[in-house]
């Protein structure tokens, strides 16, 4: 069997410098590798175990204007919808039973265990004569990760979008991939369309005020070679990450809240011919804006603290592990809720904000800010 080096396609300088940032963790006294942020070209989230290479998802780049589609693309573009849940790799690497790797490159032990229950016949079908990555999105509303919910979709659980070389990273072409997941029974994503990039590009405007108003995210466009892709989010994607980012306004970096009006001023500009429209969206954001930060003052002033709260249900083992997993990445957990019956532990946890937590304490018993 090649080394990693090989495997990864990298020279010996090119390794060395990756290895010094790789970090080490383990699943089932399983020792692994995994490398928290991109370098020498090797995507983050890359995963070395047990002399297999894990490749991670690469970053999607994202266009502030639907006219970008006609400069990203020269060819014929598929239109998929980007659902909001967490990122999962599924990938075969000699266990039994696939492992489930999140964005940056951990096994996350309950993922890892629900997918076995929920799609264990379908992977064991994908994976059987193919060496291949399954990239998905998680879209349950009981999950450790996140909260977004789809109300109307019910049965939306683990949905593909991408099937890549596992070394390699190398995707599937989009149609060939599509052919393969319905083969194996994997839900995907749903498909909305395709066609030249100027015809894709005419039609995103009111495909995106229809998702938006159905609370969805967006849209990822990728190329019939499943190389090229580019992301579009609506303006109900960029206010509910506004509301939940600033219901923690201390914990998240400011970066992420700016980046977000970015996009609804450059959607406005694109989209609103008509001022009040526009004053309606800025209504809009700014509900998304105030209304959770002020909600979350008034917590704390109860003595209340105040995270990210998420429920799950499972195997005990599973849950069990899922909780020690997330402790020994440093998050401080309260159990809100923890109940246990013969092969089922449900638990609602809070992780707990603590800069949130503590500066809206400190604001609140009326230290003075320099700002
Ligand atoms: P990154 O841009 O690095 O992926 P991010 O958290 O900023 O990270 P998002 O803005 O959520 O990412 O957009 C990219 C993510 O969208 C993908 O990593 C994937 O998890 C998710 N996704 C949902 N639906 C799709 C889809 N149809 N095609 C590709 N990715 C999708
Ligand atoms: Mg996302």
């Amino acid at each position: 069997v090649p080394g990693y080096r090989s495997q990864l396609g990298l020279d010996e300088d090119a390794y060395e410098a990756l290895r010094e940032h790789l970090e080490t963790a383990s699943y089932r006294g399983r020792e692994y590798r995994l490398l928290p942020a991109s370098r020498q070209g090797v995507e983050r989230g890359t995963v070395l175990i047990d002399g297999r290479v894990v490749r991670g998802f690469p970053k999607v780049p994202r266009t502030l204007v639907t006219d970008g589609v006609v400069r990203h693309f020269d060819d014929r573009v598929h239109v998929e919808e980007k659902l909001n849940g967490y990122n999962v790799r599924v990938a075969d690497v000699g266990e039994n039973g696939p492992l489930a790797f999140t964005r940056s490159g951990y096994v996350c032990p309950y993922t890892t265990w629900w997918v076995r229950e929920r799609h264990g016949d379908a992977f064991a079908r994908l994976f059987e004569d193919r060496d291949v990555t399954c990239c998905a999105e998680v879209v349950v509303p009981e999950n450790p990760y996140t909260s977004h919910d789809y109300p109307d979709v019910d049965g939306l659980a683990l949905v593909a979008f991408d099937l890549r070389e596992r070394t390699t990273g190398e995707p599937l072409p989009t149609e060939r991939r599509r052919a393969v997941l319905d083969g194996a029974g994997v839900p995907q994503v749903p498909h909305l369309d395709a066609g030249d990039p100027e015809a894709v590009a005419g039609a995103l405007p009111d495909l995106i005020r229809e998702l938006s108003a159905a609370d969805r995210e967006g849209v990822v466009l990728k190329s019939a070679d499943g190389t090229a892709l580019l992301k579009y989010t609506t303006s109900a994607a960029n206010r509910g990450d506004l509301a939940s980012a600033f219901a923690l306004p201390f914990d998240y970096g400011q970066e992420f809240l700016f980046r977000r009006i970015v996009r609804e001023a450059f959607q406005a500009v694109e989209f609103e011919e008509d001022e009040r429209v526009l004053y309606d969206r800025a209504h809009a954001l700014g509900e998304a804006i105030l209304l959770p930060m002020v909600g979350t003052i008034r917590a704390v002033e109860r003595g209340e603290a105040v995270g990210e709260r998420h429920t799950v249900r499972g195997d005990p083992a599973a849950v069990g592990a899922l909780l020690s997993h997330f402790r020994d990445q440093g998050l401080s957990l309260e159990l809100e809720r923890d109940e246990e019956r013969p092969g089922e532990r449900r638990v609602t946890l809070l992780k707990v904000a603590r800069s949130t937590t503590d500066t809206c304490r400190t604001y609140l018993d009326g230290h003075v800010v320099r700002d």
